[in-house]
Formats: structure tokens, C-alpha cells, sequence
């Protein structure tokens, strides 16, 4: 198993850059997303890692091996690509088999290889089958399958599951888990889901633009997001943000927005005191956002006022889409209990120890 480096690795199509200056660890082990929106450079940036595209500056290496020009066939990796590129002609023993033959592995040898995985994978019944007699999510298993059997270094997968109808891609996101941790391999995976970054990676590299955003635990993305992109992307429904201005009053800061007014406690205060009369963007996500007639015990919070535009009845919970006096919609997520109502004006309740704090000029977080 290996590590995997890229530093300070760019990507440039004539004049448009893919990927600018990547820089990323990848531990041994460790299952580590790519994730961000359409464009971003994840893809490019995967095949570059699998040898499938040149990068135009910077290394990249995988164990201890610098693999800029080493052949893909050499470098210890093996890719499950969205559209699974299973052979339609061959069966899935053949599909399963067939990098190991042109490797020359001795037939016994394979026949052990494509047994056990396909034991792993629960796909033994299918192995006579062609891929077109399989369901989506059997020719998902039969790809991760093809890469098993290589038993390699460092698996790839750039959106393996997108083909998939929601249900299974729930289903198959916990198989893959199941399967890293089995398998004790390197993962690096491509996905612009949020979701399937949050419940798959051990750690998750944001990218937007071709620009590594921030890597991190799934949590701590979360929990400090660096940036408006970060915090917007990660999250779902995203954070909500308002424009404002940090304000001295005496000892206390404050935070000033036309919709509502957030004093800052001393104890949170130090990274803001160089920002006084600086303009401000103020997050907070949509669960830390009340119906004040469910307000969690122990919860300190400020009043919004708004108007209900739309809600979604979620069975668990209640999203409430709204609008606040001025023009700026928000996004709460409410107890089930809660009897909010379309054209509804009320006082929401918003948690005040959950805001985050961005610079409106360079959009970063203060700190
Ligand atoms: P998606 O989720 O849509 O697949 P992505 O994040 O994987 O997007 P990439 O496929 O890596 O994005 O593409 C990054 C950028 O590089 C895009 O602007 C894309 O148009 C551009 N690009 C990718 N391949 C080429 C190419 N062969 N020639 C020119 N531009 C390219």
C-alpha cells in the first residue's frame, strides 16, 4: 500500500488551467475525496494521479516512486471510472480477469483472485453473465471488482456511483466504506456530492476553479470552513450568509446586519477585534436556525424576522424557506413538531455561538 503526493501540480489546457498548483498528502490507508463542482479539476486531477494525462509543472508521487513519466500500467493503480468501461462482449469472470491475463498471471492464480473478490463483492451468481444481463449497481460492483483483483497500491474511482438511483448509491456508499476498511487501502475518490464526501472520507480536499480550497476532516470542514466556498459547499441545505459590519460598543463587539443584530461575547471576540467597522459576511446553517417554540434547552440565541416562502415536509424535520423584510432569503431547518406556515411572518430563533465570520473582500474566514 502507499502514499500518494502531488506538489505543486498544475494542469493546463492552452490557456485554461484544470488544476493550478495542487498540493496535497495523501496518507497510506487513507480514503481521501475529491470533491467539488462541475469543473473544479478533480477528474484531471485523477488522471494525472493514474498516468492518463501529463501535468504540466509540479510531481507527483506514489509511495516513494516519482511517477511523472512512468506508464500507467506501472504505477500500481487501479481506476473504477464512472461508466464502469466494463468490456460488453466478455463475462463478468472475463471483465474481472482480463488485466490479470495480459499481465500473464498464471491461470490458477487468477481464478483464485476473481473467486475471492467476487466472493467480497457478493457477485459470485454473476459471473457468467454479460455486463448488459446486470443491473446498475451489479455493474458497479463488477468495475470495483476489476480493480480488487489487481490488489494495487492505490485505487481510484472518479464518481462511481453517480449512475446509480439514490436508494443504492446509499447502499453502495456504505459497501465502499466497508470495502476500505477490508481491503486496508489507499483510496482517492472524485465526486461532487457533499453527501458522499462526508460519509465516505476520512479526510476530504475541496476544490474549486482548479484550486485546492481546503482538506480536512469531514467534521472539521464543517465545523471551520476556511472560506465562502467551503462553507457554502460543504452542508446541505447550505449556510445561510448575510452581509454585515463588525461594530465596537465599549469592551463588546457586535455584529451588524439589516436583518438582525448578533452581540459577540467576549470569549469569541480576540480574532474579530481587528475587524471593527470592517464589512463582514455572516454565516449560519440552516439546523442552528429555531421555531421558537422548539428551542433545544441550554441554547442561547438572537431573533430574525421573516417570512415563510415555502416548506418541506421531511418527516424528520421541517425545511422552511424564507424571506426576511429587507429581501434576503434564508434557509432553516425546524423541528417536525413545528406548525410554521407558507406567508407566515414570525420571529425566528438563531443560535448565537453558531455564526461564522468571513472577510467580504477576500471571502476568508476571520481569524
Ligand atoms: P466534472 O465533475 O464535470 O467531471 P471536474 O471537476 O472533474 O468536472 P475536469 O474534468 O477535471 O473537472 O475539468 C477541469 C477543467 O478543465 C474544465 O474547465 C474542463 O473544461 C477543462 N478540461 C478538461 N479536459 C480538457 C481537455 N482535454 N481540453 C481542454 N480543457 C479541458
Amino acid at each position: 500500500m502507499a502514499s500518494v503526493v502531488f506538489d505543486r501540480v498544475s494542469k493546463q489546457y492552452d490557456d485554461v488551467f484544470a488544476v493550478k498548483d495542487l498540493s496535497l498528502a495523501i496518507a497510506d490507508r487513507e480514503f481521501l475525496v475529491l470533491v467539488g463542482p462541475s469543473g473544479c479539476g478533480k477528474t484531471t486531477s485523477l488522471r494525472m494521479l493514474a498516468g492518463l494525462e501529463s501535468a504540466t509543472q509540479g510531481e507527483i508521487r506514489i509511495g516513494d516512486r516519482y511517477v511523472n513519466d512512468l506508464p500507467a500500467k506501472d504505477r500500481d493503480i487501479a481506476m473504477v471510472f464512472q461508466s464502469y468501461a466494463l468490456y460488453p462482449h466478455m463475462s463478468v469472470y472475463e471483465n474481472m480477469a482480463f488485466g490479470l491475463q495480459l499481465r500473464g498471471m498464471p491461470k490458477s492464480e487468477i481464478q483464485q483472485r476473481v473467486q475471492a473478490a467476487a466472493t467480497q463483492l457478493g457477485i459470485e451468481a454473476l459471473l457468467h453473465r454479460k455486463p448488459k444481463a446486470l443491473s446498475g449497481g451489479q455493474r458497479q460492483r463488477v468495475a470495483v471488482g476489476r480493480a480488487i483483483v489487481r490488489n494495487p497500491a492505490v485505487f481510484l474511482m472518479d464518481e462511481p456511483l453517480s449512475n446509480l438511483d439514490a436508494k443504492l448509491r446509499v447502499q453502495a456508499r456504505t459497501e465502499l466504506s466497508k470495502l476500505h476498511r477490508d481491503l486496508n487501502a489507499t483510496f482517492v475518490y472524485v465526486t461532487h456530492d457533499q453527501v458522499e464526501a462526508m460519509t465516505m472520507g476520512t479526510r476530504i480536499a475541496v476544490l474549486n476553479d482548479g484550486m485546492l480550497q481546503q482538506v480536512d476532516t469531514p467534521q472539521n470542514l464543517y465545523n471551520h470552513p476556511k472560506n465562502v466556498f467551503v462553507a457554502s459547499f460543504i452542508g446541505s441545505p447550505s449556510m445561510n450568509f448575510f452581509e454585515g459590519t463588525l461594530r465596537r460598543d465599549g469592551e463588546t463587539l457586535s455584529a451588524s446586519t439589516s436583518s438582525f443584530e448578533l452581540p459577540i461575547s467576549i470569549r469569541r471576540s480576540r480574532p474579530f477585534q481587528g475587524h471593527v467597522n470592517s464589512a463582514v459576511i455572516i454565516g449560519i446553517r440552516p439546523e442552528n436556525i429555531y421555531d421558537p417554540k422548539c428551542i433545544p434547552p441550554g441554547i442561547r440565541t438572537i431573533p430574525i424576522e421573516a417570512t415563510v416562502t415555502v416548506t418541506e415536509q421531511m418527516g424528520s424535520e421541517i425545511v422552511a424557506y424564507l424571506v426576511t423584510p429587507d429581501g434576503v432569503d434564508f434557509v432553516a431547518r425546524v423541528d417536525r413538531r413545528s406548525a410554521i406556515q407558507v406567508g407566515q411572518t414570525i420571529r425566528l430563533a438563531m443560535d448565537s455561538e453558531q455564526f461564522h465570520f468571513f472577510d467580504r473582500q477576500t471571502e476568508y474566514v476571520l481569524a
